[in-house]
């Protein structure tokens, strides 16, 4: 059997969902559906996730959040208008959803409502049984899923049904609602097939699977047939975005594939994301700026016992995560996304870490960019040696490279403001 996710322009409006229908309904084996909330239906629409957002705001602000909900409102009767479903539940529940916001129910209730709603429209459309998540997918504080949502969800599956879920949202181990972080109906859907022993996971998006670069920044770029679950995760820390990082965890242990498909084009086959792959191609490159850099250096350095321990943990105080670091002989080199540290925090760092260690040099620089191209065996792999050579050609400064570390991606630091050029670059020297 099939678990289906449906991204939020799956679902935007009634027309999308009859697609979702005709696609469920020309395979048998589509039994489980895990839907997000409406997303846009064109460029200048708002999700409705965020308009829900926009009426924790208000409410917090001590504002009734009738304006903006009312839009909200608005869109799901024209969904059963348009679908032609009798729901007297769904004004009710509208209203309940509404009076809680207002009450202060907060951001975790607030945002799981797009899905929660739209769960229970779609699941009636389609004559399918809705599953509350909430009821059955437990979140740890840290935002992992709890082992025991296995079993509560795959206990539901066990009568054969066909099911809709709500993606996006679970509960805590107290019961109250808690969502992933953005984008994370694909970790709902993930989890559904996981629960279910799915023989493929689905992920119904609005382009025809991933791309070897990002369409905004390369004209064209070409598809990618099938990856790996560790290309794809380290894409998506490279800025790649058409599936949840979060999302690959869940199914592992089962082996699952996950295909990338589009709504739009449902005769396309999209993207096939499998467990392993015996293959040194190249499968894309991708960009992700925004981060400081924060270099070090002392004589020595190492001779220090737990240097290293030490280093990170006081980065740590200053709530400093490095998103990725470097050891040379005497020095060590990270990267941290910006927005954990104003420069005020910067520079009291720089200065804690430099008496602390006794350093000999310690800088750090704003704007800075990693470039990473995925492929397989890229350990063993000289396309660094075409990128480097490609970069140097348009005078595209490279600051650092870390070849060697994984077996499916290759780094480059450039200067933010030059990181799209750069992806330009290597993209025409890779995979023209
Ligand atoms: N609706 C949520 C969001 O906009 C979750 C999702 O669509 O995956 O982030």
């Amino acid at each position: 059997m099939k678990v289906c996710k449906f991204g939020g322009s799956s679902v935007a409006d009634e027309n999308q969902i009859r697609k979702v229908k005709e696609i469920l309904d020309s395979d048998p084996e589509r039994t489980i559906v895990v839907v997000s909330a409406p997303g846009k239906r064109n460029k200048a629409d708002k999700k409705v996730t965020d308009m829900l957002y926009e009426c924790v705001a208000l409410a917090s602000d001590g504002r009734a959040c009738r304006p903006v909900f009312n839009e909200i409102r608005k869109r799901y009767l024209e969904i059963a208008k348009g679908l032609s479903i009798e729901a007297p539940e769904l004004e009710k529940a509208l209203a309940e959803v509404e009076n809680n916001i207002d009450a202060g129910l907060g951001r975790d209730y607030a945002g799981s409502r797009g899905e929660y709603l739209n769960a229970v429209l779609i699941s009636k459309y389609l004559g399918y049984e809705f599953i509350d998540a909430q009821e059955c997918i437990i979140i740890n504080d840290d935002g992992t899923v709890d082992p025991v949502t296995y079993e509560k969800l795959g206990e539901r599956f066990k009568e054969g049904g066909r099911y809709c879920l709500p993606g996006f949202y679970g509960a805590t181990k107290a019961g109250s609602v808690k969502t992933f972080s953005r984008g994370g109906s694909d970790i709902s859907g993930a989890i559904a097939a996981r629960a279910a022993g799915a023989d493929l996971y689905e992920n119904w998006t609005d382009v025809s699977g991933m791309l070897a670069a990002d369409p905004r920044i390369v004209d064209s770029p070409r598809g990618v047939e099938v990856l790996t679950y560790k290309q794809v995760r380290e894409l998506a820390e490279v800025g790649a975005s058409v599936f949840h990082e979060e999302a690959i965890a869940p199914v592992i242990p089962l082996g699952i594939r996950i295909n990338i498909r589009n709504t739009n084009r449902p005769g396309d086959e999209g993207t096939l994301i499998v467990p392993e792959l015996d293959s040194s191609e190249l499968i894309g490159v991708s960009a992700k700026g925004g981060f400081t850099k924060v270099s070090i250096r002392k004589m020595m350095l190492f001779k220090r016992r737990g240097v290293r321990h030490a280093f990170f943990t006081a980065l740590h105080l200053f709530g400093v995560t490095p998103s990725f670091s470097l050891f040379g002989v005497d020095s060590i080199v990270i990267l941290f996304s910006s927005s954990q540290a104003s420069d005020r925090v910067v520079e009291d760092m720089c200065a804690r870490l430099k008496k602390d260690f006794a350093l000999d040099e310690v800088s750090y620089e704003r704007g800075q960019a990693v470039l990473g191209i995925v492929g397989g065996r890229m350990n063993e792999s000289t396309a660094f040696i075409d990128v480097a050579t490609a970069l140097k050609k348009e005078r595209i400064a490279i600051s650092f490279v870390n070849h060697g570390a994984s077996d499916v991606t290759t780094l480059f630091g450039v200067k933010d403001d030059e990181k799209e050029r750069a992806v330009q670059v290597i993209y025409s020297a890779l995979f023209k």
